[in-house]
């Protein structure tokens, strides 16, 4: 090891395979470590995956993350799976990343995100690769659905989609401006309220106009749901692809639901797919979704903590509040009200 890293705090350690084993420990991981300065070692990278190790978009990850911080890294490399990251300090500014695949913009912005908002001036990313993944939050979902909830904490983030990109070429871009986080509020979403509006979106890019997707998906989402409105959305970019979302709007919060399209599945299937999951949502008291309710974890411990409630736990999220207990002094409780309904609080004091 580099001689200078020699008086740095111990390095914390982590096992790339506990829990659900998958990239969001490698994220959450590169966001704490630049936040509180400490290096860590990783070790089994993704061990739970069918390709283990760091595949290109991770190690776009790792790579912007040292840019960011100036850190030093050992083993950044396609398919590593060690790596040592040691950030010295996070420095604002104007960035542009390059995915060079499809790989997902959103997890690069997911893991960047955090360290940006706690800096003093703003700062602006570019970001380009896949904006509609499967397995990760469309560029629509971030606009939507976690940037406002973002916002009821006092983070302000203005975020655009300028290019759509659909695996395998990709080829999208993400735009975005971070301004620093001036006031934290604590969050309490424990109750959605009143619904006042069930819409849906469907987009398809450089596909052919004859097999009328977007326009079979919207009927068959109005068949399903109570829609106040169906509206075809306008994406631009050079890969091919199809996505919809439904966007459920409660009076203390909007949830978005997405799907993608698939070969060898027909607009009509994943359309109602989406369809029952968000008669799931609308049928539970949950204020977040699943998804949700992983992405918010880290903004809480870093602001003033506070609580929701979540229609489940995944162990993705239980596996992201062990990876922040490791780093932050907090204490993330999940406690299960019901069916379909828990509560998840983030202590900041009275850590036991
Ligand atoms: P990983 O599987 O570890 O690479 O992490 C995936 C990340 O993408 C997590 O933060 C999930 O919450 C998020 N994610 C996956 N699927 C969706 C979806 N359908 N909608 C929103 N976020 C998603």
């Amino acid at each position: 090891m580099n001689k200078a890293l020699a008086n740095m705090p111990a390095t914390i350690q982590i096992d790339g395979s506990q829990g659900e084993g998958g990239g969001q420990i490698l994220r959450t991981a590169l966001a704490l470590s630049m936040i509180t300065g400490q290096a860590f070692e990783l070790i089994n990278i993704r061990a739970g995956r069918k390709k283990p190790g760091l595949m290109r978009q991770h190690l776009v990850c790792v790579q912007a993350s040292q840019q960011i911080s100036q850190a030093y890294v050992e083993g950044a490399e396609l398919h590593s799976q060690r790596l040592y990251f040691a950030p010295q300090h996070v420095q604002s500014g104007k960035y542009q990343f390059q995915i060079g695949s499809a790989g997902s913009t959103t997890l690069v912005l997911q893991t960047l995100l955090p360290a940006l908002l706690l800096q003093n001036e703003a700062s602006d990313l570019t970001i380009s690769g896949g904006t509609h993944n499967p397995l990760a939050p469309t560029a629509d979902f971030i606009e939507h659905c976690f940037l406002p909830a973002l916002e009821k904490l006092g983070i302000k983030v203005e975020f655009k989609l300028n290019k759509a990109g659909f695996f395998p070429i990709g080829a999208g871009e993400i735009q975005i401006t971070i301004q620093p986080w001036q006031h934290r509020n604590k969050l309490n979403l424990l109750d959605r309220s009143t619904l006042q509006s069930t819409e849906a979106f469907a987009a398809v890019l450089n596909l052919s106009e004859e097999a009328q997707i977007a326009q079979r998906e919207l009927a068959t989402l109005n068949k399903r749901l109570n829609l106040d409105t169906q509206q075809q959305f306008y994406l631009n970019g050079i890969s091919q692809g199809n996505t919809m979302y439904v966007k459920v709007a409660y009076t203390h919060h909007i949830q978005l639901f997405t799907a993608l399209g698939e070969m060898r599945k027909s607009a009509e299937q994943i359309a109602n797919h989406l369809a029952e999951q968000v008669k799931q949502y609308i049928n539970s008291q949950a204020v977040v979704d699943e998804y949700l309710a992983d992405q918010l974890l880290l903004p809480l411990a870093l602001g003033q903590g506070g609580e929701f409630t979540a229609q489940c736990i995944s162990e993705h999220t239980r596996t992201q509040a062990a990876m922040i207990e490791k780093f932050i002094d907090c204490e993330i409780e999940f406690i299960e009200l019901d069916r379909n309904l828990f509560q998840v609080k983030v202590n900041l004091d009275n850590k036991a």
